[in-house]
């Protein structure tokens, strides 16, 4: 059976920089994590994101990936896209708060 896994870039305080939601077998849990960091590591590059936490401003990144209570992509988009919301609005505090 297969399940949802969520891929995250995490700061120690566990906020999440980035994440990466797959199923099997779209990736394993080492190219998960590899494709996230490649895509992290082009943002940087590319003055889109920096390399650290944009709440606490910690430099020490991890990976870690895990396994969702969910078995398709699909049944899990309405969570996805709840966080996704809930994230934009803390990045849009983060911003204000910036300026
Ligand atoms: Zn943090």
């Amino acid at each position: 059976m297969s399940k949802v896994h969520i891929t995250q870039c995490l700061c120690p305080n566990r906020h999440c920089i980035a994440a990466l939601a797959w199923e099997e077998p779209d990736f394993t849990s080492e190219s998960a994590i590899a494709k996230l960091r490649d895509t992290i590591n082009e943002a940087v590059s590319n003055n889109i994101i920096h390399h650290r936490c944009a709440i606490c401003q910690s430099t020490d990144l991890s990976y870690e990936d895990g396994i969702t209570r969910f078995e398709c992509l699909r049944e899990a988009m309405d969570d996805i896209a709840a966080v996704q919301v809930e994230n934009l609005r803390t990045k849009r505090m983060l911003d204000v708060l910036k300026n």
